[in-house]
């Protein structure tokens, strides 16, 4: 797909060294990608390549983003560190809805990808995914602090190519009814188990 570059004013040579100009898409967006606010979803182990990752030897303020929100009202990026479990489920998609527009997710650990080394586990989600949209993923057992700031780079990547006039949350009244948050039940069913639990239960 080829994009049409916008055509720009020439600006005066004596200008040249003082004045830039640029498409209201990339100031917003660069704005946007420099003032991610996390909100922090450690779950399990590679919560703490996260935390690290905040810490001072790595420092995730270089993108702005200095403090993990405890709050999804004030955050626009969930990181969902760990192993999301089916008990757990229902939490991480209300927050995901009560996050405000537009909002990000990155699913850090090959846990939140795929559900990891407890994949097809009794108790385990497979995969964050199942749930809500994931953005980027970043594999690994756990994935270094380095790997997060791919991720990140990544997303800044996908943010600057967002045309705002377009995007849904832009146009009103988009989303407005969230998700819908799993049951622990009907909704948790693991299907490609579920033969086998009916031949059991047929014994
Ligand atoms: S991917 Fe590995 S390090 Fe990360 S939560 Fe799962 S088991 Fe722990």
């Amino acid at each position: 797909m080829t994009t049409q570059k916008p055509s720009l004013p020439e600006i005066p040579p004596e200008l040249q060294d003082n004045v830039r100009l640029m498409p209201w898409d990339k100031l917003y967006n660069w704005g946007r990608k420099r003032s991610l606010w996390p909100l922090f979803t450690g779950l399990a182990c590679c919560a703490f390549e996260f935390i690290a990752a905040a810490a001072s030897r790595f420092d995730l303020g270089r993108f702005g983003m200095d403090i993990a929100r405890a709050s999804p009202r004030q955050a626009d990026l969930m990181i969902v560190s760990g192993t999301v479990t089916k008990k757990m489920a229902p939490q991480v998609v209300r927050l995901y809805n009560q996050m405000a527009e537009p909002k990000y997710v990155i699913a850090m650990g090959a846990c939140a990808i795929s559900g990891g080394p407890f994949k097809e586990g009794y108790n385990v989600v497979s995969g964050v995914d199942k749930l809500i949209p994931v953005d980027v993923y970043v594999p690994g057992c756990p994935p270094r602090p380095e790997a997060l700031y791919n991720a990140i780079l990544t997303l800044h990547a996908k943010m600057e190519r967002e045309p705002i006039r377009s995007l849904p949350w832009y146009q009103g009244g988009v989303g407005d009814d969230g998700i819908p948050v799993p049951a622990l039940g009907p909704d948790m069913v693991d299907w490609q188990v579920v033969g086998e639990c009916d031949l059991e239960r047929s014994k």
